[in-house]
């Protein structure tokens, strides 16, 4: 196939920007990429698409988001409004994640996909909980995944707060899906990757740790979300939470430690020294009123300090926006971040992150590098070049502006029509399990 007559954004070591460019991939991976005459020239029996002038960039990546938490949408809260983080996980997700069974799960995975596939984003990195449907609940979501053909990284999060029989659950399911995983790239076609899932040092008792630390040696697990978790660690171990993991070996440089947002300098040394992947969730933070991570010193030390979306939208272009004024209103200063620092993040950190996971580059329009591509239904109205591209992204790029997206060659959406997904079916099932799921949930308040 190739994609002619686009404006090209590569990303690419040169960062270029092709005028009527064209990119020609086949069997999923790019191997041509130029001005539109060459490339048609090269390939004069290929299957043609005119891009018709729009926008030819990387599909999105997010580090870090949570399919489960799709039916807590609209979801009634009863009694008080919890008033803080710890409250909001007592109140809200501890019991959201035990209300799903293995159809909810399915079908809040769904929901997400059809969502991502809409606003471009083609690689998802998932922490998933559904703690009384533990068993076969990562298969649920690669089979979802895969009938959407996204690209995604699935996880269990072991957890040690319904006890110990949960936590094996939780351990056996990471282990087994790896395993699967494995074992089965013709069926995946190297599209699904797995890593091992961890809640948080605060629910984790150091034997549980020993069990997982013993199965993996790359971990996803959410750290200093809240002070509460510095505090429990300190009560545990003496030590903070980042030494508390290290000290276990799970810190590293396959392992992606979501939110940091109160951890102090010496952690963020032990991150950098052990290359260790950061992920920022900048809505989540601003909604649960966590705190703004300081990602500027993270970056300074050259950490892979990635973007993430917790769960909110999969609009990686709205989160880049809120990461930006985040930083901005934190620290009283407009200089702070840029959106230069903020492309660093969600794409050339995230690319960095990806690479963990498949066999080729995703997040880069170059030869080799999966075909892993969105068009855009942007007009830009002031002059866009390789250098002010930045600031396109955050001032003027959303979601709505994904027109087509193609994971590994394939068009999982063109012209704004969904082709691997049914929607509206898709919403019609969700709706349905988000009130069983509900039901099951205010029951837990009785
Ligand atoms: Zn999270």
């Amino acid at each position: 196939m190739i994609i002619h007559h686009a404006t090209v954004i590569t990303f690419d070591q040169n960062n270029r920007i092709i005028e009527n460019g064209a990119v020609h991939y086949a069997d999923g991976i790019i191997d041509m990429v130029g001005d539109s005459a060459s490339v048609l020239a090269a390939y004069p029996e290929d299957e043609r698409w005119d891009a018709g002038g729009l926008i030819l960039m990387p599909g999105q990546i997010c580090a870090h988001t949570h399919f489960y938490g799709a039916f807590a949408r609209g979801l009634y809260i009863p009694g008080p409004p919890p008033k803080d983080f710890p409250e909001i996980l007592q109140v809200l997700w501890w019991r959201l994640d035990k209300a799903l069974d293995l159809e909810g799960v399915r079908s809040s995975a769904e929901v997400c996909l059809v969502d991502a596939i809409r606003n471009g984003t083609t690689t998802l990195i998932d922490h998933h909980a559904s703690q009384r449907a533990i068993d076969g609940s990562l298969d649920a979501i690669a089979e979802a995944v895969q009938r959407s053909g996204l690209r995604a990284v699935l996880c269990y999060e072991v957890t040690d707060r319904d006890g110990p029989d949960a936590a094996q659950a939780g351990i056996r399911e990471n282990v087994r899906f790896r395993r699967w995983v494995e074992a089965n790239h013709a069926t995946h076609q190297g599209r699904l990757a797995a890593t091992f899932g961890l809640h948080a040092s605060l629910t984790l008792s150091d034997e549980t740790l020993e069990r997982c630390v013993g199965e993996s040696n790359r971990f996803h697990i959410h750290v200093a979300e809240h002070p509460a978790d510095e505090y429990d660690s300190l009560h545990k171990s003496g030590q903070r939470v980042v030494e508390r993991l290290h000290a276990f070996g799970i810190t590293g440089p396959e392992s992606i430690m979501a939110h940091c947002v109160h951890i102090d300098a010496w952690e963020m040394a032990l991150l950098a020294e052990t290359h260790t992947f950061v992920s920022h969730q900048p809505r989540s933070n601003m909604n649960n009123a966590v705190g703004a991570a300081e990602i500027t010193p993270m970056l300074r030390k050259g950490m892979a300090v990635c973007l993430g979306n917790d769960g909110f939208s999969n609009d990686m272009f709205a989160e880049m926006k809120v990461a930006d004024l985040l930083q901005k209103v934190a620290h009283g200063d407009p200089r702070y971040l840029g959106a230069d620092k903020v492309i660093q993040m969600a794409v050339f950190n995230n690319r960095r992150l990806a690479v963990a996971f498949f066999e080729r580059p995703v997040g880069v329009i170059e030869t080799g590098a999966y075909a892993d591509l969105i068009l855009l239904d942007y007009h830009p109205t002031t002059p866009l070049t390789p250098d002010n591209l930045p600031w396109h992204i955050l001032f003027g790029i959303s979601g709505t502006h994904v027109h087509s997206t193609i994971v590994q060659g394939r068009t999982l959406m063109r012209d704004r029509q969904l082709l691997t997904l049914d929607e509206a079916e898709i919403a019609a099932r969700s709706r349905r399990h988000a009130q069983a799921t509900w039901e099951r949930y205010w029951a837990m308040f009785a």
